[in-house]
C-alpha cells in the first residue's frame, strides 16, 4: 500500500472554527496513527471571498494546537506549490486534458442569460438546474454545432467548462465513517469546472491537487457530502484512482440541535475559534480559546472527543496518545454536542497538571496586576489558589485579596461576624501577630488557638472576623495561610483598617 497521505485543504475566507480544527486535528491524527503525512493546502481560487491574515491565522492556529505540517505553503514540500492560486499552470493543462474526453464540454451562456432563464423557470413555480436535462436547450459545445462553437471560440467568446454528469447512473459509494450509499446522476447538475478567467472552481482544483499531491484519504466536513459524487466521477473521467473519502459530522449546538454557530458562542459565551480573530474590515474581534485562559492541550483534547471515543472511555489524553489510538472507522456517525462546561473540566485538569513556576508565567502574562506582590508570594498563591482554578486568570480573580486590600466589608458577613467586643479583640490580636517572631502559617495558626482558648471563645468568634478584615469576606483558604502570605505588615494594617473602619 502506498505511503498514506492526508490533507487539511481550508480556504483562507475568515478564522478557522471549531468544526475546521477538528477537520484538521482528524486529518493530522489519522496520518500519524498511519505513519503518513499530513498536508496543509490553501484553497484559495475563490478570489471574492479572500480574506486578508486569514492563512496566517489557519496557519498559527495549527502549530498552537501541536499540529504541524509536513508540507504547506510555510514548510515547503515536494508536491508544491500548496497555495493554489499559485497552481495555474498545472491546472490548465488539466482543463486542456478533461475537454478532450467525453466528461466535459464548453458552455458560452452569459450569466444574464442564465439569469433570465432562471427567472422563467421561477415563474413557473420551478427551479432551473444545468443538467443533463437542459443542457441541450443552452448554449454550448454540445448543443451547438461544431462550426458555431469554432465561430465562437475565433471571436473569443468567454466560455465556462462544465461536467458532462452522466445520464441515469446509479453511483454506488462509500465513506468510511457512513458506510455504503448510493446516488443517481440525475440528482446532480452539471457544476463549473473551470470559470469563464480559466481558474478551476474548488471542485475541480480539489480533485487534481489531491491527486497530485498524492492524497490517500480525504476526511473533511459532512458539508461536502454531496459533492463526493461528482468528485469520484472526476477521478473516472481523468482515469484516476479516487482517494477513500470519510466525512466528518457537525458539531451541534449545546442544546443539541443543528451546527454550532459563533452566535450560539456569543450567547452562552464561550468562543468558537481557536484563536482571536480581528476581522481586518470591520475591525471586530472574534474570541479565541487561547486568549480565554485555554491551554491547547486541553483544547485540542476535549475537540478530539467531540466525535471519537477512544478505548476504554479514556478522557485524559496528550496528542501522542490521541495519534496511538486514533480510528476513523470509530469516528461517530451522529453530530457532537459542544458542551462549555466539559470543555473547562478539561481545562481545569490541565490546569493542575502544570507546575506553580509555569501558571506563574501563564498569570503574569494574563493579568499584569498580579505583579504588585513578590514571585515567591504569588508562588505560594497558586498553591493555595489553583486547585479551585478553571483559568490561569481565576487565580487571580478569586483571590483578588492577595493583592489587594479590602475597601469594603460584605454586610451579611458583618452582621454574622462582627459585633461589639469585636474591635477590641482584633486590635489585640494585630498587636500578637505584631510581636510574633517566626511569621509562618503553623506559629501563627497556634498563636491564634492559643489566644481564643485563653479567652475562653468558640473559634469562630475569633477566625470570622479575621478573615473579614483580611478579605472583606467571608471566603478563601484557610486564615493563617492568608496571614503568612499577606506578611506582618499587610496583615497587621488591614486589621487595624478594619478596626477603624467598621461601626
Ligand atoms: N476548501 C474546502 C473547505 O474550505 C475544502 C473541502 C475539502 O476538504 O475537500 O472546506
Amino acid at each position: 500500500m502506498s505511503k498514506v497521505r492526508v490533507r487539511f485543504a481550508p480556504s483562507p475566507t475568515g478564522p478557522l472554527h471549531l468544526g475546521g480544527a477538528r477537520t484538521a486535528l482528524y486529518d493530522y491524527l489519522f496520518a500519524k496513527n498511519k505513519g503518513g503525512d499530513f498536508v496543509l493546502r490553501i484553497e484559495d481560487t475563490d478570489t471574492t471571498r479572500f480574506v486578508e491574515g486569514a492563512e496566517d491565522y489557519i496557519m498559527e492556529a495549527l502549530e498552537w494546537c501541536g499540529i504541524i505540517p509536513d508540507e504547506s505553503p510555510k514548510h515547503g514540500g515536494p508536491y508544491g506549490p500548496y497555495r493554489q492560486s499559485e497552481r495555474r499552470d498545472i491546472y490548465d493543462r488539466y482543463t486542456e486534458a478533461i475537454l478532450k474526453t467525453d466528461y466535459a464540454y464548453m458552455a458560452f451562456d452569459t450569466a444574464e442569460e442564465l439569469d433570465a432563464i432562471r427567472s422563467e423557470y421561477e415563474a413557473r413555480g420551478e427551479v432551473f438546474s444545468y443538467d443533463n436535462k437542459t443542457r441541450n436547450t443552452l448554449r454550448n459545445s454540445i448543443s451547438l454545432s461544431e462550426e458555431e462553437v469554432q465561430q465562437l471560440l475565433d471571436a473569443k467568446t468567454p466560455f465556462v467548462v462544465r461536467f458532462k454528469m452522466p445520464f441515469d447512473r446509479t453511483l454506488n459509494l462509500e465513506d468510511i465513517i457512513r458506510g455504503k450509499f448510493s446516488v443517481n446522476t440525475n440528482v446532480l447538475d452539471d457544476k463549473v469546472l473551470v470559470k469563464n478567467d480559466g481558474m478551476p472552481t474548488y471542485h475541480f482544483a480539489n480533485i487534481i491537487d489531491d491527486h497530485e499531491m498524492k492524497i490517500t484519504h480525504v476526511i473533511r466536513g459532512e458539508e461536502w457530502l454531496p459533492s463526493m459524487g461528482l468528485h469520484v466521477l472526476l477521478y473516472e473521467a481523468m482515469g484516476w484512482e479516487a482517494p477513500e473519502f470519510a466525512h466528518l459530522s457537525l458539531i451541534l449546538k449545546p442544546e443539541g440541535k443543528g451546527k454550532l454557530s459563533k452566535r450560539d458562542g456569543d450567547k452562552f459565551g464561550f468562543p468558537v475559534f481557536p484563536l482571536d480573530f480581528k476581522d481586518p474590515v470591520t475591525g471586530v474581534v472574534s474570541k479565541g480559546y487561547r486568549e480565554e485562559g485555554y491551554l491547547p492541550e486541553a483544547f485540542v483534547n476535549f475537540l478530539a472527543l467531540l466525535g471519537w471515543s477512544p478505548a476504554d472511555d479514556k478522557e485524559i489524553l496528550s496528542l501522542e496518545d490521541m495519534t496511538k489510538e486514533f480510528d476513523l472507522y470509530k469516528v461517530h456517525k451522529a453530530g457532537a454536542r459542544f458542551s462549555k462546561e466539559k470543555a473547562e473540566w478539561f481545562n481545569h485538569q490541565y490546569l493542575q497538571k502544570k507546575s506553580d513556576t509555569e501558571l506563574m508565567k501563564m498569570l503574569k502574562a494574563s493579568t499584569p496586576n498580579v505583579d504588585v506582590v513578590s514571585e515567591a508570594s504569588l508562588l505560594k498563591v497558586i498553591g493555595l489558589m489553583k486547585e479551585r482554578a478553571t483559568f490561569p486568570k481565576d487565580i487571580y480573580e478569586n483571590g483578588k485579596f492577595f493583592f489587594e486590600a479590602p475597601t469594603t466589608y460584605d454586610e451579611k458577613a458583618l452582621k454574622k461576624a462582627w459585633n461589639d467586643e469585636t474591635p477590641a479583640l482584633m486590635s489585640e490580636l494585630a498587636n500578637l501577630l505584631q510581636n510574633l517572631e517566626v511569621f509562618e502559617a503553623n506559629p501563627i495558626k497556634e498563636a491564634v488557638h492559643h489566644f481564643t482558648e485563653e479567652k475562653g471563645l468558640g473559634m469562630g468568634k475569633v477566625m470570622m472576623p479575621l478573615r473579614l478584615s483580611l478579605v472583606g469576606e467571608l471566603k478563601g483558604p484557610d486564615v493563617p495561610d492568608i496571614i503568612e502570605i499577606l506578611g506582618k505588615e499587610e496583615s497587621v494594617a488591614r486589621i487595624q483598617n478594619a478596626v477603624k473602619n467598621i461601626h
